[in-house]
C-alpha cells in the first residue's frame, strides 16, 4: 500500500517557483489500480517521482508499506525504492544489448535479490515474461521486439523484485487503441495477481474503465472522478 499525504512540490522557474503538485493526498491499496489522468503539465509524472521516491517534495509525506519515505537518507530511500516500488517511465529504458530474460536478471541483481541466485533469478524473469505474453521472445533483444512488447518487458522488470508498489507512467502513449488497451488490461490483471498497489498516469480515456479507481489531475490538484463519470465519457469518446 501506498500513501501520498498533502504532498506539495515546486520547482524554480527564473526568479520565482513553479507548484507541479499542489497538496497531493491519495492512498492506493494492495491488489488495485488507480488511474491518474489529466491534461499534459498537471504534474502527473511529478506527481509519480515523489511517490517514487526519486524527488523530494516540499512539503508532505511519502508512506510506503508502514514506512515515511519523506524520513530516510538518500541510500535507504534508495534501498526502499529498489526493493518495494516497481517503476515504468513512459520512454523504454531497455539495454539494447540484453535479451529479455537478461533485461529482467540484471534487475533482479540491482534489487538485491541476487542473493536468491542466477537460476532463481532466470526462473522467475521467464515466469514474468510469460504473464505478459512473451513466452515466445524471452531472447530477443528491443531491437527485435514490437513497441508493445517493449513496453511489456518494461512491464515484466519493474516486477521482478516483488515490489508492493507499481508506478507506471503513460505506458500506452507510444501505442496504437489496441495495443494500448492490452497494455492497460496487462497491467490490471498483474496488479491483482501479484498485489501491487498500481499508480497509473495515462492520459486516455477510453482505458478508463478497466481500471479500479480513477482520479484527475488539473493545476497541480487532485480530485477523484466518479466511475459513472467515466464510463460514459469513455463509451462516448470510442463511438
Ligand atoms: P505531466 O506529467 O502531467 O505532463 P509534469 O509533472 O511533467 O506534468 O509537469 C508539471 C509541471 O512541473 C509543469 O509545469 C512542468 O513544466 C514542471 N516541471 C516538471 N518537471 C520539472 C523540472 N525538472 N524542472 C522544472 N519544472 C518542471
Ligand atoms: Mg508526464
Amino acid at each position: 500500500m501506498i500513501t501520498l499525504d498533502a504532498i506539495t512540490l515546486t520547482f524554480p522557474d527564473g526568479s520565482e517557483r513553479v507548484t507541479a503538485v499542489d497538496n497531493v493526498s491519495l492512498t492506493a491499496q494492495p491488489g488495485t489500480v488507480t488511474a491518474i489522468t489529466g491534461p499534459s503539465g498537471s504534474g502527473k509524472s511529478s506527481v509519480l517521482a515523489v511517490a517514487a521516491t526519486l524527488i523530494r517534495p516540499d512539503r508532505g509525506q511519502v508512506i510506503v508499506g508502514g514506512i515515511d519515505a519523506t524520513e530516510l537518507n538518500r541510500a535507504d530511500a534508495s534501498r526502499l525504492r529498489r526493493e518495494r516500488i516497481g517503476i515504468v517511465f513512459q520512454q523504454s529504458n531497455l539495454l539494447p544489448s540484453l535479451t529479455a530474460v537478461e533485461q529482467l536478471v540484471v534487475m533482479g541483481e540491482l534489487g538485491g535479490s541476487a542473493r536468491r541466485g542466477r537460476p532463481r533469478a532466470t526462473e522467475r524473469a521467464r515466469e514474468l515474461l510469460g504473464a505478459v505474453g512473451l513466452t515466445d521472445h524471452l531472447d530477443k533483444r528491443p531491437a527485435q521486439l514490437s513497441g508493445g512488447q517493449r513496453q511489456r518487458v518494461n512491464i515484466a522488470r519493474a516486477l521482478m523484485n516483488e515490489p508492493t508498489v507499481l508506478l507506471v507512467d503513460e505506458p500506452t502513449s507510444a501505442l496504437d487503441q489496441e495495443r494500448g488497451a492490452e497494455i492497460i488490461d496487462l497491467i490490471v490483471g498483474l496488479s491483482t495477481d501479484q498485489g501491487t498497489a498500481t499508480l497509473l498516469v495515462t492520459h486516455d480515456l477510453v482505458h478508463l474503465p478497466r481500471v479500479h479507481a480513477v482520479l484527475q489531475m488539473v493545476d497541480g490538484r487532485l480530485s477523484p472522478v466518479p466511475m459513472g463519470a467515466v464510463r460514459s465519457t469513455a463509451a462516448h469518446e470510442s463511438s
